[in-house]
């Protein structure tokens, strides 16, 4: 083990790895300035340059894994994006909403030089209907002697505030000790018991056909009630019946509110997305037909494959489409989602209710490959039948080799290759692709990486 150094490369979806299905969710809000994104990067212990609120800034990564104590979690930055002076308290208490349905504790950070604002007061009242933990962090307390000046924060009836300087690190430590003894191990919202109901998100861009298909599945089949006897079941999931098997649709509130926001509705969508896949599976990309493909489906489909997680097409409105437009929606499948051909397709019409029930052994598939282990033994034949046939190219006189193989874990397959020099991008393709002839993988990204012995 000492003799190999871990390279962090993946040819498909390098950051797949970085989600497993149920670490707990701690999410953060606040208004802007107040310091939300330097308590980020304090907590991931990111050595870039500390990003400070700018206002109308929109972050990308929402979602990250942290790690404290030994403790793993996963951290969801719901501020990235800040609104204008008017958009506000809309901006904050879209964050609270996403913070209060999907994750298992909530940091709320306040700016202590300032005090509680209006629109602190405003959130306040949403996060007090919450029964999870909310933890009130009073930030730019760089020095002991600020400390006294929290004592106003009381008002704000979310208990204790916590001072710290998110800059200088101080009191970041106790705030973690604090949040970590009270989250679960597991996350309770994105909890499976074992032969319970698989978790799938529904996700896409608006107007596709989310509700009406999830209207239509929960509608014509039938909503299952009850619980499971000695299951909790997060009041934003519904569990429905499809085709004699029942499923978990996670973060339905998403789909079914309506958020009307002039500014920002992009980024609180792709929160919502990010933060529903956290919870799910598999993801279900729901797609539009009579309208092209756009950058907004492309990178929806493109969060899945961050999220790690199983991925299934389904390509709705099926009824309106005719020859012309059926001859460019499959050029534009070509072109625009050709990097998940591997994915199970669903041509169906969430408002006639056509071929829904096509769902049901795609998710199946796709679910069976994120979770499929592929036995050392059997790898390493795969792996030396493929090198015997196509060994890697001469690179400079020398010729890395690849020793053996083993897979590292499932959800998605992760494999591990070790070798005596770095693989060529190009050969760690063929060996994904050699991977999908043999193994299949139908609906689950794949992640092959390498620890290469200098
Ligand atoms: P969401 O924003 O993704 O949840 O989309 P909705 O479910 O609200 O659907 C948006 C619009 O598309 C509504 O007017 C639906 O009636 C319509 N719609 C949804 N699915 C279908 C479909 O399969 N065929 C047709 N023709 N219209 C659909």
């Amino acid at each position: 083990e000492a003799d190999f150094e871990m390279l962090e490369t993946a040819a498909e979806g390098p950051e797949a790895i970085r989600y497993l299905p149920t670490l707990p969710v701690v999410a953060i809000v606040g208004r802007p300035n107040v310091g939300k994104s330097a308590l980020v990067n304090r907590i991931i212990g990111r050595r870039e340059a500390v990003v400070e609120d700018t206002p109308g800034v929109t972050r990308d990564r929402v979602s990250y894994r942290a790690e404290w104590n030994g403790r793993h979690f996963t951290l969801v930055d719901t501020g990235g994006w800040e609104p204008d002076a008017k958009g506000i308290d809309a901006s904050v208490a879209a964050q609270a909403e996403v913070a209060m349905d999907l994750a298992d504790a909530v940091m709320f950070v306040v700016d202590a030089n300032v005090g509680a604002t209006s629109t602190d007061e405003h959130v306040v009242r949403l996060l007090r209907k919450v029964k999870k933990p909310v933890y009130l962090v009073a930030n730019k307390v760089d020095d002991v002697r600020q400390e006294p000046n929290i004592a106003d924060l009381w008002s704000l009836g979310l208990g204790e505030p916590r001072p710290v300087s998110a800059l200088h690190g101080r009191g970041v430590a106790d705030l973690l000790d604090l949040v970590l003894d009270k989250l679960p191990e597991v996350s309770a919202v994105a909890k499976r018991e074992v032969g319970g109901p698989r978790r799938v998100a529904i996700v896409g861009r608006p107007n596709v056909g989310k509700s009406s298909l999830l209207n239509k599945a929960a509608g014509e089949e039938r909503v299952v009630v009850n619980d499971i006897a000695g299951t909790t079941r997060d009041p934003v999931d519904e569990q429905v019946e499809i085709a004699g098997k029942v499923w978990r649709f996670v973060d339905t509130a998403g789909i079914r509110r309506r958020v009307h926001m002039q500014q920002g509705a992009d980024f609180y969508a792709s929160l919502r997305t990010s933060a529903a896949l956290e919870k799910a599976e598999v993801g279900v990309v729901v797609i539009d037909v009579s309208e092209p493909i756009s950058e907004q489906d492309v990178r929806i489909v493109d969060l899945v494959l961050q999220s790690g997680r199983a991925l299934v097409l389904a390509f709705n409105k099926w009824d309106l489409l005719d020859d012309e437009r059926r001859w460019f929606l499959e050029r534009e499948i070509e072109q625009d989602l050709g990097h998940v051909s591997w994915a199970p397709r669903v041509n169906i019409s969430a408002q006639t209710g056509r071929h829904l029930e096509k769902l049901v052994p795609a998710l199946e598939l796709a679910l069976e490959s994120w979770d499929t282990r592929i036995a050392t033994g059997k790898f390493n034949a795969f792996l030396a039948e493929l090198v015997a046939e196509h060994p890697h190219p001469l690179r400079g006189g020398k010729q890395p080799r690849v020793l053996f193989g083993t897979q590292a874990s499932s959800r998605p397959p992760t494999f591990v290759l070790f070798t005596t020099g770095f693989l060529d991008p190009g050969y760690r393709r063929f060996i994904q692709r050699r991977l999908r002839e043999i193994y299949g993988f139908e609906g689950s990204p794949i992640v092959v990486n390498m620890r290469v012995r200098e």
